[in-house]
């Protein structure tokens, strides 16, 4: 009779079965990789988006339905990154436990301290970020905050292997103390930067640096000529230590506005996987810190 139950508990989904991992869908190449810290061997992650596709413009596709529908916990970054797919995932993939209120519907930008957060979102214009700025994976202070959230929710959802995750949220924790001692010798404090995009407000945030102006005038929107033309004078009096970009977003631009200024131009990885050596979370921020020293 107990049997019985279990197995009817386990046929309504009102437990996680003890032997199956449990499925994680993670959207962002970062997110995947936090997740894998916590889950090691008891989850298995499908990430939605590459590493070398620009996240503001991702398109829903029949594959991501199919994995929503698989999933035990659905992983975004929120702030409305995924307005192009997260949405209809949600609404489409037919799959209760991932709808928002449910457990399994993780925004892990609920445990994280949101900065540029506007009065009233605000789409005008095209802005990609109306309601703050979304991109915190640079920021060591706060995905520390997402790995406690995503131990929790593991724990929650898959009670059998509560321990397994907190011992590895203890090695995360341990992990980030040992690079923080490494970040923190890059002498960044002080520094001031031109960006393209407004991607490194928190890693600005974290380590004492500056970002003095943007080649986008606003995030999404490229700039015209006569406002590249009045960074480039303003430029000349602020004296930026370098022009940060990366591969994906205003490449071009960034370089044309390093020549014109006489400008050192500084590529960094945008998530996770976009360069090599970025393979994994910590050696991402390894490599943004080095190459921004
Ligand atoms: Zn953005």
């Amino acid at each position: 009779m107990r049997k019985l139950f279990l197995a009817l508990l386990i046929l309504v989904g009102a437990v996680h079965p003890a032997f199956a991992k449990v499925n994680v869908v993670a959207t962002l190449p970062w997110i995947g990789s936090v997740v894998k810290e916590i889950g090691g061997d008891k989850i298995d992650v499908t990430t939605l988006v590459k590493s070398n596709q620009d996240p503001h413009m991702i398109e829903a596709k029949p594959s991501m339905l199919l994995a929503g529908r698989k999933a035990d916990i659905l992983m975004f970054n929120g702030l409305d990154l995924e307005i192009g797919y997260l949405p209809l995932i949600m609404e489409k993939a037919q799959n209760p436990a991932i709808v928002p209120g449910k457990p399994g519907n993780f925004d892990c930008s609920q445990y994280i301290a949101v900065l540029e957060k506007p009065l009233t979102p605000d789409r005008s214009m095209g802005d990609v970020h109306p309601l703050g700025n979304p991109h915190y994976h640079f920021s060591p202070i706060n995905i520390l905050h997402v790995a406690r959230g995503m131990t929790s929710i593991l724990a929650e959802i898959d009670e059998a292997n509560a321990d397994y995750y907190k011992a590895n949220l203890k090695k995360f924790a341990a992990r980030m103390d040992e690079h923080k001692q490494v970040w923190s010798a890059a002498p960044l404090n002080g520094k001031k930067f031109i960006a393209y995009h407004r991607l490194f407000e928190y890693l600005a945030s974290d380590f004492g640096f500056k970002i003095i102006g943007y080649v986008e005038p606003k995030p999404g929107i490229p700039p015209s000529a006569a406002y590249v033309q009045k960074l480039a004078e303003s430029m000349k009096t602020s004296k930026p230590d370098a022009i940060i970009t990366t591969a994906y977003y205003g490449k071009h631009e960034s370089e044309a506005l390093a020549e014109r200024t006489g400008s050192k131009i500084i590529a960094l990885p945008h998530d996770v996987g976009s360069m090599p050596g970025t393979e994994d979370w910590f050696a991402f921020m390894d490599k943004v810190l080095s190459l921004l020293r």
